[in-house]
Order: structure tokens, then C-alpha cells, then sequence
């Protein structure tokens, strides 16, 4: 395992820290990471329970010369497997969902469980199935998908 440290200027002058972490006996190029606002906006930060993480797989141009240089040597930047499930909620997930949260919201505030909500976002290619998926009260639901915008880099202005 090796890391790859180095700073990058940005077009104000502004400093990047850029990381690429590597497995040489694999040849694999297992994390990405920079402080642009590039990277930022697309990487959203786990930052709860009912967060929302999107793997990173696209190097910006600030990582992408020292990525590209690597696949030229045979390195393989690794992918997020995709999710299993639907992208449609079943009858079925919303029984057992139902089930498991004895028809209360599970944010744990006591009142009825209406909607499904993907802790993983479909833009993030989150899928409908158990573990992805919590029961949650309308008015809940509604507070957590703005808590979780709100703030965040790349967060939508609605
Ligand atoms: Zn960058
Ligand atoms: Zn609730």
C-alpha cells in the first residue's frame, strides 16, 4: 500500500491537496482523494445515519495526470460495485420494511412510518432493498432529505 501526497495550485492561487493511494502487489488504485471544489461537490461525506455517500470513481483534473500515468503502468482505478435492488419499490420491501419498523417511522420519533426513503440516493445509484432503505414519516422525511442538502457541497437551492 502506498500513498501519494502533493499539493496542487488552483487557477487563484488557491492550494489543493491531492491523495491517490495505491496497492502495488495488485496494481490497484483503491482511493481518490482531492480538496477541490470539483472533487467536493461530487463526493458527498457521510455525515449520519440517514447520510448520503457517493463513491468516487472520476479523478478531477487535478488528480487525473497522476491516475492516467498509473493506468499506463497497468494500475486499475477500482470501481464502486453497483447496488442490488429495485430502482422502484416493491410491496414486498415495503411490507418487510413495515415489518421491521412495527409501522413507525425509524428515525425514532414515535409517529407513523409512511414513505421509503434511500439513505443512498438514486443519483448515487442507490437501489431499493433493505438495508439501503428506511421507513420514515412524511414530515421526517421531508426534513432529513433537506438536512442532508443542506449545506452540503453541490447541495441543490429548492
Ligand atoms: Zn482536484
Ligand atoms: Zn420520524
Amino acid at each position: 500500500m502506498r500513498s501519494l501526497d502533493w499539493t496542487t495550485k488552483g487557477s487563484k492561487g488557491e492550494i489543493y491537496e491531492c491523495c491517490v493511494k495505491i496497492i502495488d502487489e495488485t496494481k490497484t488504485i483503491y482511493f481518490l482523494k482531492c480538496t477541490c471544489w470539483n472533487f467536493v461537490n461530487c463526493r458527498i461525506e457521510k455525515s449520519g445515519y440517514f447520510s448520503d455517500i457517493k463513491y468516487f470513481s472520476t479523478p478531477c483534473k487535478h488528480l487525473r495526470p497522476v491516475v492516467e500515468a498509473l493506468e499506463k503502468q497497468g494500475y486499475i482505478l477500482k470501481k464502486p460495485k453497483p447496488m442490488e435492488g429495485t430502482d422502484k419499490c416493491t410491496p414486498e420491501l415495503r411490507r418487510k420494511l413495515i415489518q421491521r419498523a412495527q409501522g413507525l417511522c425509524e428515525c425514532g420519533c414515535g409517529k407513523p412510518g409512511k414513505e421509503v426513503h434511500r439513505k443512498i440516493a438514486k443519483t448515487n445509484g442507490g437501489k431499493y432493498n433493505e438495508s439501503n432503505c428506511v421507513l420514515l414519516n412524511t414530515e421526517c422525511h421531508r426534513a432529513i432529505t433537506f438536512q442532508k442538502w443542506q449545506g452540503t457541497p453541490g447541495a441543490k437551492n429548492e
